[in-house]
């Protein structure tokens, strides 16, 4: 089972990934991918979608969701996995967490335009797919397709990461939230990419004790967001945590993403995937 290939990680143009639920569903296939779950940021609008293309190509498929927290000040993103998608608590608690974008876009352009780039809010927005996910990374698209910037990771690093003009705090889901959520709709939710937030030891202590105290049970181990000795590093955690492994590439665009579906190596051995864990919520 560790070495099925599940990609459990990955986004539509229902929120900032470049194809369809249908093309990443294509994709995902073509790649050798044995199970898939789509997993738009604060958003379920494309699961029946995903779950109709997948059906239609045999791939096994679990629900799946990214939802944007705020914990010690810094924004964490917790998966959730197999729940039920129609669930009221969830799907209301992710129109609330999708609620501020809007807003938060204009003061992003506001920002931008001080520093003498106008017109962002209406440029990001052409690369929009769902009117209620605006996101960095449509700025981002935006920003390159007008020769601002090379590359989208050049944009982040100069314009859209704290203390970059166009960058504004903003207060999302709580923890409790997001897990109470997706374990209250069946589902099982998990750290994602732990390897990319700016914690000191001791805060990513708190992170996964109160993660766990919550309800939370598993941790991306084997994702394109980690280097190799993140994979080791969070192995062990995922251990010492008893918590649930899980592998994604997290996969936006064929031209952006430097990890395609389903080409990341499988998880070590002594972990436990959280796929074993889902069996009964996988739709066949
Ligand atoms: P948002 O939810 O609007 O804050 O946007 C977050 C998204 O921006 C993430 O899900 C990534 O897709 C993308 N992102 C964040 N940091 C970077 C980065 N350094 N380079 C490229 N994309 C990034
Ligand atoms: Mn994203
Ligand atoms: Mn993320
Ligand atoms: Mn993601």
């Amino acid at each position: 089972m560790h070495t099925l290939n599940a990609d459990l990680h990955c986004h539509s143009s229902v929120s900032d990934g470049t194809l369809s639920p249908e093309d990443v569903a294509a994709r995902a296939k073509a790649n050798g991918v044995q199970l898939w779950a789509l997993t738009d940021h604060d958003e379920v609008s494309g699961q029946q979608r995903a779950r109709a293309a997948a059906a239609a190509l045999q791939l096994p498929y679990l629900t799946g969701t990214e939802v944007s927290v705020t914990f010690a000040g810094e924004t964490v993103h917790i998966v959730g996995l197999g729940f039920d998608a129609d669930d009221s608590a969830l799907t209301e608690g992710l129109r609330r967490t999708r609620g501020g974008r809007e807003l938060r876009a204009r003061e992003m352009a506001a920002g931008l335009a001080r520093v003498g780039i106008q017109g962002s809010y209406e440029g990001a927005l052409k690369y929009v797919g769902n009117p209620e996910l605006i996101s960095r990374t449509h700025f981002a698209r935006h920003l390159v397709e007008t020769g601002v910037c090379r590359d989208t990771q050049e944009v982040f690093r100069k314009y859209l990461t704290e203390g970059k003009p166009g960058y504004v705090e903003h207060r999302w889901a709580t923890l409790p939230d997001a897990v109470g959520w997706i374990t209250g709709a069946g589902g099982i939710a998990v750290v994602a990419h732990p390897g990319r937030y700016k914690f000191s030891a001791n805060e990513e202590y708190a992170l996964f004790s109160q993660f766990k105290d919550l309800g939370g049970r598993g941790v991306e181990v084997v994702t394109g967001s980690h280097t190799p000795h993140d994979f080791v590093k969070y192995a062990k955690l995922a251990q010492e945590f008893g918590l649930l492994a899980s592998r994604g590439s997290d996969f936006h665009s064929p031209t952006e993403s430097h990890t395609d579906l389903g080409t990341l190596p499988p998880l070590p051995g002594e972990l436990s995937p959280v796929w074993e864990a889902l069996q009964d919520r996988v739709w066949r």
